[in-house]
């Protein structure tokens, strides 16, 4: 019997979580904070504010309502389950016909081939045949056998698709290709709202998708950074964390597979899948990437989760302005794993 489970937020799942702020003597001068809420992406989206003492809040009010606007329009626009968007059009045309997409498309799948081709294959937006054939978009299913993964498999690899950035074309090279930008969409949603908080003035703001990514843009007043509490993905227990860090003009993800899953005959499958293989990944309990914008943490958490310690190590030895928090499982007990990162001050190294 298959059962499937998508449940909401749960007390012991991999979540962030944020300390009380304590905003000291620069909050007294500030305005704010201003909290905004929005749903999309089927998620829960918050922007938090701070403005300068004589700013109005109803400007910062105005500023999020903005971005707000902004998230939605990309989401229309890149979401495989809009009939009308430009994902949909290239997952029902694409194998048969050049199709035509707009630049910033043009340029998101050129960012996720250079994800792709970074994390050894990690990383990939052609995964929808692996999810399909899991049913992870039905929410429940089967357990593929052998012939179906390497069928779906065959299916899924960026390098099968062809770009022509100049006439901003895509082609693909194989029938039943299927791009679902689910593990970079929020990330550059985040990117562009905090965009425009910046266009109107905003210099201190932390927005937030879910309790996966979080952007901040400055620090709060009197900071030098927002604290980011991230939640033990193996303790239930209340308040029980695994890292605390402060994070100014960058982005935070966390990806596990606590929070989003299906179940087949028993057994758990997380919604994080090895393009490689076409299995559920199983290595680690949750993986955290700190770097310089929402796109990178949100595409990175997902790689790292999928590469595992030794690899997601190589990689930020290549790029030292990524930090990452991974928690894996050992023989005794699951161990949090810091790269890049100093583990007693939490801080950049
Ligand atoms: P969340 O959206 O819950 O924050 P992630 O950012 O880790 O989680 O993204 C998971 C989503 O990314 C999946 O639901 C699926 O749409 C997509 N995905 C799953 N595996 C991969 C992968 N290896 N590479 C790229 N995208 C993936
Ligand atoms: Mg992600």
């Amino acid at each position: 019997m298959f059962n499937t489970i998508y449940k909401k937020r749960i007390a012991w799942m991999v979540c962030v979580t944020f300390i009380t702020l304590c905003f000291g003597a620069g909050a007294a001068l500030a305005q704010g904070p201003v909290v905004m809420r929005h749903v999309a992406m089927a998620t829960e989206i918050e922007i938090l504010m701070f403005g300068a003492p004589d700013a109005e809040s109803e400007v910062l009010r105005e500023a999020a309502r903005e971005a707000f606007v902004a998230m939605d329009a990309l989401e229309a626009r890149i979401s495989r389950f809009r009939q009308d968007s430009f994902t949909t059009l290239m997952n029902r045309e694409a194998a048969e016909r050049p199709v035509t997409v707009p630049s910033d498309i043009m340029e998101l799948l050129l960012a996720a081939r250079r994800y792709s081709e970074r994390t050894g294959g990690a990383f990939d937006v052609t995964i929808g045949p692996i999810m399909k054939l899991w049913g992870f978009y039905v929410g429940s299913g089967n357990h593929p056998s052998p012939d179906e993964l390497r069928e779906a498999t065959a299916r899924v690899g960026i390098e099968h698709v062809a770009f022509e950035p100049a006439s901003r074309t895509v082609i693909f090279k194989r029938p039943g290709m299927h791009i679902d930008f689910g593990g970079i969409a929020k990330g550059l949603a985040l990117d562009r709202a905090a965009a425009i908080l910046r266009d109107h003035g905003v210099e201190s703001a932390r927005l937030n998708v879910g309790t996966s990514t979080i952007v901040a843009v400055g620090a709060p007043p009197g900071k030098s950074g927002w604290t980011v509490d991230i939640r033990s993905p193996y303790n239930n227990g209340e308040d029980a964390y695994i890292a605390t860090v402060d994070i100014r003009n960058e982005s935070l993800s966390t990806s596990s597979r606590t929070e989003r899953y299906i179940e087949i005959d028993g057994q758990r499958y997380g919604h994080i899948v090895d393009p490689r293989t076409g299995m559920p990944t199983t290595g680690i309990l949750s993986a955290t990437a700190i770097t310089p914008n929402g796109l990178e943490s949100d595409v990175l958490s997902t790689a790292f989760y999928v590469m595992g310690l030794e690899a997601t190590r190589d990689y930020c030895k290549s790029y030292p302005e990524v930090r990452a928090i991974l928690v894996v499982e050992t023989e005794n007990a699951p161990e949090t794993i810091f790269i890049n990162m100093n583990q007693d001050s939490r801080s950049k190294e």
